[in-house]
């Protein structure tokens, strides 16, 4: 399992921007962030 600090933050896969504001962190280990640059939702 996941600890909660390995959880990884990818750059935007549009933009590349590391600028995002979480979303969801419901879905663990997964993180669902937008990005706040281009405003796309990943993981
Ligand atoms: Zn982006």
């Amino acid at each position: 399992m996941f600890e909660p600090d390995e959880i990884e933050t990818a750059a935007c896969p549009v933009c590349n921007s590391n600028d995002f504001q979480v979303a969801y962190d419901r879905f663990k280990p997964y993180l669902v962030v937008q990005c706040q640059s281009c405003s796309v939702y990943y993981l």
